[in-house]
């Protein structure tokens, strides 16, 4: 896509010529279609909880139901709904945040990164022990790496969450650290349902779920890959899956050493 600007040159009111600038504004397009793309998948996004809530809501109301069981029921959708929409906002913030700060106001520090990961293995202890899913970390030796400490955390948490939530009961999950001259390579190796090959490329998009169902039962938003994508190249850094359905997925996350 193409804008043209032409001007007139003029000299003594004569018109001597013209200007004629062109501009390639594909990516310029892109990125608002992306954009606007975006904010309508964020309205249905909200809207959806919100509608299911407040259905409940007037459901109560108008037929006074009284019914413990009954009601019961209908309190935890209302409030399982409000859990969603909660997670949904904080992750539309997180990745605009992430959007908007790029490169200043973050604040690096050297992170153990075993540390850091058996940290995080602690805070989804309980998530894993529900379905009895053992966790596992490979290293040859403590790896140190300056990084954003929350943005780190965060990568983790959403790609191990995501290893638990798509893996079968009784299934082990394993992070692997290793280092060659100029990266740290992390990965994150689940044994769960895998994901279909046609969808691997898009796993990374805002709201894209394989399977939006059992997304929205695991209580996914489908932001967490965009976040971690987002991360790792705030960081300089690649990612990659390998997956395979029915035998499990790899992320390899490859972060580049600081120089000293
Ligand atoms: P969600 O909130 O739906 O989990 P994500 O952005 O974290 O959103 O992931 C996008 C989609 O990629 C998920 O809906 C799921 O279909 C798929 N996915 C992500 N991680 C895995 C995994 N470890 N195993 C299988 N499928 C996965």
């Amino acid at each position: 896509i193409l804008r043209i600007y032409i001007n007139q040159i003029k000299e003594d009111e004569q018109i001597n010529g013209h200007i004629i600038i062109l501009e390639d504004i594909t990516f310029l397009k892109k990125l608002e279609t992306m954009r606007r793309d975006f904010v309508a998948n964020v309205s249905h996004e909200l809207k959806t909880p919100i509608t299911t809530i407040r259905g409940f809501i007037e459901t109560i109301q108008e037929n006074h139901i009284t019914d413990p069981q009954t009601l019961e029921r209908f309190y935890s959708i209302i409030y399982d709904e409000s859990d969603r929409l909660s997670r949904l906002v904080n992750d539309i913030l997180v990745l605009s945040q992430l959007e908007n700060k790029g490169g200043f106001d973050r604040k690096f520090e050297v992170l153990e990164l075993n540390v850091e990961i058996k940290q995080i293995f602690d805070i989804l202890k309980f998530s894993a022990e529900a379905k009895e899913i053992t966790f596992l970390l490979t290293a040859e030796k403590p790896l140190k790496l300056e990084l954003v400490a929350d943005e780190f955390r965060q990568m983790m948490i959403n790609l191990i969450d995501n290893a638990i939530k798509y893996s079968e009961p009784g299934k082990p999950v394993e992070v692997v650290l290793a280092e060659n001259e100029e990266q740290v390579i992390i990965k994150v190796i689940d044994q769960g349902y895998g994901i279909p090959e046609k969808d691997v490329e898009r796993i990374f998009e805002r709201f894209y779920r394989v399977d939006k169902s059992r997304s929205k039962e695991k209580g996914g938003t489908g932001l967490g890959l965009a976040i971690v994508k987002h991360i790792v190249y705030n960081n300089g850094g690649t990612i990659k899956v390998d997956s395979h359905i029915g035998e499990g997925t790899e992320f390899v996350i490859e972060l580049p050493k600081n120089e000293d």
